[in-house]
């Protein structure tokens, strides 16, 4: 994952255009993404997609022609979005373009102007405060014309037409925690599941942030009342204690499903309400869809001094917090995939475990602590009405004992499932704790 993100890190992305189709082909060699597009000025919802940009220089130069302010150095110097320019202005004319973040002297700032037509540059406050008064050359080698608006979709097929959507943000430019984080963890995530058979059907979407989600949504009405569960993933690399921002639902089982992998997990989090801003979960949770889909995170946007800037570089994210990351969401998908609604096939009176060789085998290897103890909580709440996750949560046990459980007593024939969509087995997919 990390080499990943250090291999789409120089790459000039935006909600449109070349860089932004570069990394979805190179994400490509990871998964097989189909790379969609939707021609500028298409209607969706309430939005139109707009000119496709591309910029291929940029400077401010001085009248000695050293360039002070330069594209090449970083793209992030390039207000994002920029209309073309090619003139020679004064400071004070200049001044009103240029971005900066005085608290932070030495870090440029991310900055875009997507939807009012604007040019600009981002810089350092230091550079900017050093800077004599001149006449200087102020070139932006930009394009804004109609083209496409691209986003990435990989769908991996289940056992049932129920899906589970990944989505994640992929329009920054270099930015690692903010958006590469996100799109490598995606692709990983469907590369290990790729490798199991699942219950669920698997939706990968890589998008520009909010045109990318109202675009795939004004799209899909056949596919969204499918989704059962949904994932945003953003800022999973750097080293803070997880966040999950629950879904418009709040009780959804998605939620409930990562509140308790992070519970379990002993690992530093923090569960956090749905508001109405932050990443695609905005478009996924809007009223007229309310879908059952969080956000997951470490640090969240906004609450890191290095978030939309310079700052936000390859030192920032780390490949043990992005391993960690994945470990975590694979339980989660571990979880959905094994919860179910079971009955009790012999209710009346604790069923004899001993004579069905379930009692008194604990301290076989294969079994988890307190197996016995997780058999007689299944047995107990398997009514048809609490699920799996229902009676780990009641029990305050992991799920992975709860589910071994279940599993066993499906096997001597005191469960059943309580419903037709229901698994018999656990599902082929464990998780690594
Ligand atoms: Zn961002």
């Amino acid at each position: 994952m990390y080499r990943l993100v250090v291999d789409l890190y120089p790459i000039c992305r935006s909600i449109t255009g070349d860089g932004l189709r570069a990394s979805l082909r190179r994400l490509q060699q990871e998964a097989p993404l189909t790379i969609h597009e939707v021609p500028s000025g298409t209607q969706v919802l309430d939005w139109t997609i707009p000119n496709e940009w591309n910029v291929r220089d940029a400077w401010v130069a001085n009248s000695r022609g050293e360039r002070v302010i330069d594209f090449r150095r970083s793209n992030l110097h390039v207000l994002n979005y920029s209309t073309p320019i090619r003139c020679t202005m004064s400071l004070a004319e200049l001044r009103p373009h240029l971005y900066t973040i005085p608290e932070h002297p030495d870090w440029v700032p991310y900055r875009t102007s997507y939807y009012k037509e604007d040019w600009g540059f981002c810089l350092e406050h230091r550079r900017l405060e050093s800077l004599p008064e001149d006449r200087y050359e102020v070139v932006i080698d930009s394009t804004l014309a109609p083209g496409v608006l691209n986003y990435g979709e990989y769908v991996l097929r289940g056992a049932t037409a129920e899906e589970v959507l990944i989505s994640c943000h992929c329009c920054h430019p270099s930015l690692a925690n903010d958006n590469l984080s996100g799109m490598a963890m995606a692709v990983t995530l469907a590369q290990t599941l790729a490798r199991s058979t699942m219950r669920y059907t698997y939706r990968f979407l890589f998008v520009p942030g909010a045109i990318g989600s109202i675009a795939w949504l004004a799209t899909h009405d056949e596919v969204v009342p499918r989704i059962r569960h949904g994932l945003v993933l953003s800022c999973v690399g750097d080293r803070g204690p997880f966040t999950y921002k629950r879904s418009r639902r709040a009780e959804a089982v998605v939620d409930r499903a990562v509140a308790h992998v992070l519970r379990h997990a002993d690992v530093a989090h923090r569960l956090i309400d749905f508001v109405p801003y932050g990443y695609d979960e905005r478009q996924y949770c809007s009223p007229g869809y309310n879908l059952p889909v969080g956000c997951f995170m470490r640090t969240p946007h906004g609450r890191y001094p290095e978030y939309h800037t310079s700052a936000d570089n390859l030192d920032l994210v780390c490949p043990k917090a992005l391993a960690a990351s994945l470990d975590i969401l694979i339980q989660v998908v571990a979880l959905l995939e094994g919860n179910a609604l079971l009955v009790n096939t012999n209710p009346k009176g604790e069923p004899q475990l001993g004579r069905r060789g379930l009692y008194g085998s604990v301290g076989g290897a294969a079994q988890l602590p307190g197996f016995e103890s997780a058999l007689l909580w299944v047995l107990n709440y398997a009514d048809g009405r609490h699920t799996l996750l229902d009676i780990a949560d009641r029990a305050e046990m992991a799920f992975p004992a709860i589910r071994q459980a279940a599993d066993a007593l499906l096997g001597v024939g005191l469960l059943a499932p309580a419903a037709t969509d229901t698994p018999a087995t656990g599902g082929a997919l464990k998780a690594s704790r």
